[in-house]
């Protein structure tokens, strides 16, 4: 696929100006306590400290049962009911808890305070909790917080507000580099980096890091690439220190991935020449795992409800590399800056929409009678239960998706309901 492939037509714009319906009402999406999920596998020496209900703690125990390590990185302190003559105990319950932690657990490094939204913890000040913690466990220890209510956040946006702690954590760095904003499991990131150093790009650092020492520096020679889309605030962060953001579709199949590795190529004037050998070889491989589903997806009607942040990049992916026809595109926030490049690529037609009516969203979704429904998992049950084949989002979240190497296994992740339900009918 070459590179000039990659701009719409002249006249065709795809979604870039399309009308976006804009909907409040109930929402059926996971808190931003659930980033923790994947973050605590990614900074390794960090620890996420969930300042939270009963309720919380189950969240996080069912939402990760599966992944918990023998010695977990992550933990809810249980503020029970109490009134605000009581906060001065929660204040000391919490510095008693974090110091036996941390007396108990000398390879955290990176202590993350995380709020949640049970009206007992909203009350108490975490910023200030975490400043009085630092000054109790510096040097070895650093403490931060942010806030992964539902109140706030939705599934994805936990991750935007954790990186966005760590933004003025970094320190000022005056040479070039390019920075990859977004956490990406590691076997993606190696293959990006030797991607990046093929093409004679660098140095390039990532946020969040696999090391609270390793943190980047950020100045106004830092150029950055969003690895993914719900990074509003972190990339705002960024920019207010100097860093400018290369504007690329994001690398979900060969297409983005190739587009978004030409930002940086474009930024660092890397020979055409050299850029085409260079991801040449991942195009075709990705070609060939792709050539595998697009019988069975091509043709697919295709409706997301708004969950992570993914839908519009994801189905950019579906429709122009495998053929399916997204019906709706829902979004929790549609952000027209960082989204404009996915937009531009989408067919013209999507319906897209911002934000979440559930009721509203079911009904169309029922009239439009898709092939496969991509849902958070409260709303995959029942819609399994009318019939419609569905994909669960958080899913998407939790696989290695970016980059040439895995658009096969995300052409898979869609392609995989419908075979199930083509072997359930038969
Ligand atoms: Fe529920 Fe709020 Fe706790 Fe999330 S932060 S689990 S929405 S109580």
């Amino acid at each position: 696929m070459s590179a000039a492939l990659l701009a719409p037509p002249a006249k065709d714009i795809g979604c870039a100006e399309a009308p976006v319906l804009r909907e409040r009402g109930q929402r059926e999406v996971f808190c931003g306590l659930t980033g923790i999920i994947w973050l605590h596998r990614k900074i390794q020496d960090a620890f996420f400290l969930i300042v939270g209900s009963r309720t919380c703690a189950h969240l996080m125990q069912s939402a990760a049962g599966v992944m918990i390590f023998a010695e977990p990185r992550f933990a809810t302190a249980i503020i029970d009911e109490r009134d605000l003559a009581g906060l001065a105990d929660a204040n000391e319950e919490l510095d008693r808890v974090v110091a036996q932690l941390l007396s108990r657990r000398p390879d955290i490094k990176l202590l993350f305070l995380v709020g949640s939204c049970p009206s007992e913890v909203i009350k108490l000040d975490l910023s200030r909790a975490a400043q009085r913690l630092n000054v109790t466990h510096a040097p070895g220890v650093r403490v931060l917080n942010y806030s992964g209510s539902g109140i706030e956040t939705t599934f994805t946006q936990g991750e935007d507000a954790c990186l966005a702690a760590l933004v003025p954590e970094m320190r000022p760095a005056a040479t070039r580099s390019l920075l990859v904003v977004g956490a990406l499991a590691e076997v993606v990131e190696d293959q990006l980096r030797r991607l990046f150093e093929a093409l004679g790009i660098g140095p390039v650092t990532f946020l969040p890091p696999r090391r609270a020492a390793d943190l980047p520096g950020v100045g106004p020679n830092t150029r950055m690439l969003l690895a993914q889309p719900f990074l509003a605030e972190t990339a705002r962060l960024l920019e207010a220190r100097g860093a400018q953001r290369l504007a690329a579709p994001f690398p979900l199949g060969a297409e983005g991935t190739t587009a978004w590795l030409q930002a940086a190529a474009t930024a660092w004037g890397v020979d055409p020449t050299l850029f085409r050998s260079v991801t040449a070889a991942g195009e075709a491989r990705a070609a060939v795992a792709l050539a595998r589903h697009r019988d069975q997806l091509a043709g697919k009607r295709i409706f997301f409800f708004p969950d992570s942040q993914l839908e519009i990049p994801l189905a950019r992916f579906l429709a122009r590399e495998l053929g399916m026809v997204p019906v709706e595109v829902g979004t929790p926030y549609l952000h027209r800056q960082h989204l404009a490049e996915e937009l531009a690529l989408l067919p013209a037609g999507t319906r897209l929409s911002e934000g979440q009516h559930v009721d509203r969203q079911l009904d169309r979704c029922r009239e439009a009678r898709p092939d496969l429904v991509v849902c958070g998992l409260g709303l995959a049950n029942p819609l399994e239960a009318e019939g419609f084949a569905t994909k669960w989002s958080i899913e998407l979240v939790f696989t290695p998706i970016q980059g040439y190497d895995q658009a096969g296994d995300l052409a898979e992740l869609f392609a995989r309901p419908l075979v199930r339900r083509t072997r359930l009918m038969v």
